[in-house]
């Protein structure tokens, strides 16, 4: 039913790096919760998998001393959800973790595997980018920052080369501070079930709440990987906090998204979602800053 090669288990991020570098083809495996459903169904048969679950170094969530939060690439999402640095700095990514499928695969699931997977379904990655979020490669040159902009690189392509994992999530001081976000998930039902559309919204407001500082607007499912719509984000900065805004940054980003038809919806469904969530999460995180919209 498994057809696996062989299995490695790393005792440490260098010998998992290791491992990978012995292995030309082997695939990194996290919670498993993606990587074993494509060996059952055979997209990986015959593969050699190096297993990094007992990496507890790049588990957990923490607070550098320059108050960037890092999040270890092995922190399941149940963790992330109910965690305090997460709840008081950046809540809307403990709601987007909440969103994704239900208790069980949450507490398997590791954000990690949701970033590296490549798909533009993936409920925290529009989040992190939402947040500028940074990602922490680790190969065997050392460590390599890279912005989560540049992460993703088409349907299934990330970044990464083959001898690199993922091992942490930094979310810089200056991203965070003054910025209040929220998270949609569009889908057929509310639990288990894929996006059909996501997206994330984090305003920075002026001190009387009456001008945008700053947007940022990604989605998930809008395009072959996950992506914000920087020209509307440049249209609403410095624009008063009203609904004549919202009205134009919903129409504004339908010109930078590019989303399919699916079984699950259909391309001009998924325009027609794009602009509506935009000024819903927009409206949302509006009054998560104070404001009124
Ligand atoms: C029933 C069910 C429901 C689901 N619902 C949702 C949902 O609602 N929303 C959603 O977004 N996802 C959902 N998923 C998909 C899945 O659970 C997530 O993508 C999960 O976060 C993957 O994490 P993992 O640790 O299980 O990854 P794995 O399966 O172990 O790995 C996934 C991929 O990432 C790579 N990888 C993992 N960790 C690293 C790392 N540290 N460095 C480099 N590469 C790495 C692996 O090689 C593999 O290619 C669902 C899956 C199932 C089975």
């Amino acid at each position: 039913m498994y057809d696996i090669e062989a299995l490695y288990e790393a005792g440490s991020v260098s010998q998992a790096i290791a491992l990978l570098q012995e292995h030309p083809g082997a695939r990194i495996i996290a919670g498993g919760s993606d990587v074993l459903i494509r060996v059952r169904e055979g997209r990986l048969a015959g593969c050699v998998l190096v297993s990094i679950q007992k990496l507890d170094a790049i588990r957990g969530i923490s607070l550098d001393p320059d108050e960037t939060i890092r999040i270890g690439a092995l922190t399941c999402f149940s963790r992330i959800a109910c965690n305090p640095v997460i709840q008081r700095r950046i809540p809307v990514l403990g709601e987007a973790a909440d969103t994704v499928g239900g208790p069980q695969i949450r507490n398997i699931a590791t954000i990690g595997g949701n970033i590296c997977n490549g798909v533009s379904s993936a409920d925290s990655a529009s989040t992190l980018l939402a947040w500028d979020a940074v990602l922490e490669y680790s190969g065997p040159k050392g460590i390599r920052l890279v912005p989560i902009g540049n992460h993703f690189m088409g349907p299934g392509k990330t970044a990464l080369n083959r001898d690199e994992l993922l091992t942490a999530i930094l979310i810089p001081k200056e991203s965070y501070t003054d910025y209040y976000g929220h998270y949609i998930k569009y889908a057929m039902r509310n639990a288990m079930d894929i996006a059909v559309l996501g997206c994330s919204v984090n305003v920075r407001l002026s001190q009387d709440k009456k001008t945008f500082r700053d947007l940022r607007i990604a989605y998930g499912v809008a395009g072959p990987a996950p992506l914000r719509a920087p020209e509307a984000e440049g249209n609403a900065r410095g624009r008063p906090v009203n609904w004549e805004t919202a009205e134009t940054l919903g129409k504004a980003v339908i010109k930078e998204i590019s989303p399919r038809s699916s079984p699950r919806a259909s391309r001009e469904f998924r325009l027609h979602l794009a602009e509506e969530l935009a000024k819903r999460a927009l409206r949302q995180a509006v009054t998560k800053a104070g404001g009124t919209l």
